[in-house]
């Protein structure tokens, strides 16, 4: 499993809700572990839509992950506390994959770019747009950041187009644009939309 690029870098998978990002990221890691590569997935422990050690697609595949609070948690499970580069009796993992990256803040950039220095194949695999349709958090710049960039799709379901959105519905309507993140009690569901499809009240 050659990589294209000399020493580390960084692959990031995204699109809207249930367009296959987990699938293609325990794909990508897979294949890795097939060819006797070291790997280690991480999550945030805040997304528990399946079990908390594992990442799961929609479809039912998943893969065990490794869940940690924040970025440094990430950093501290690889580097050990306060390194900013590995010590020489550490060895980094071959592949590190990252899912749900877009719930990371703004630690996760530097943390990914001290990770591909160290000749680490960084997989990230998260929500390019927030449900407002807004670019999500981190995501623009570790998109701008990457060596490969997978946009995947998809099926809007309104009309059958590809989705690139992820549209929210509390109690059935579209979410207003100043809903919060989290909503306690709420009748919740995500729908993927296209474009045209995608609503957001004021
Ligand atoms: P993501 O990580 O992007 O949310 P997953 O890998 O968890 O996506 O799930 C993708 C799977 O979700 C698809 O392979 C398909 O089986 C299922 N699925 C459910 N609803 C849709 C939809 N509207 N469009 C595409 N796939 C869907």
């Amino acid at each position: 499993l050659k990589s294209p690029y000399h020493g580390g870098h960084l692959e990031v998978i995204v699109g809207p809700m249930f367009s296959g990002k987990s699938e293609e990221l325990i794909r990508r890691v897979t294949r890795a572990v097939i060819a006797r590569q070291r790997v280690a997935v991480f999550k945030p422990a805040l997304d528990s839509r399946y079990h908390t050690a594992h990442v799961a697609s929609h479809a039912g595949r998943s893969l065990d992950a490794i869940p940690v609070a924040d970025a440094a948690g990430i950093r501290a499970h690889l580097l050990g506390e306060g390194e900013l580069l590995p010590d020489p009796g550490r060895t980094l993992p071959d592949v590190v994959g990252i899912d749900e990256a877009q719930f990371f803040g703004p630690e996760l950039g530097p943390l990914v770019l001290d990770l591909a220095a160290g000749g680490v194949r960084v997989i990230l695999a998260g929500l390019d747009l927030d449900f407002r349709a807004e670019p999500f958090g981190c995501m623009p710049d570790l998109l701008a950041r990457a060596e490969s960039v997978e946009k995947l799709t998809a099926i809007c379901t309104v009309c059958g187009a590809p989705a690139t959105r992820s549209q929210r519905l509390i109690a059935g309507e579209p979410a207003r644009y100043d809903d919060p993140v989290v909503l306690v009690g709420a009748q919740e569901a995500y729908e993927a939309r296209c474009r045209v499809h995608h609503a957001v009240y004021p």
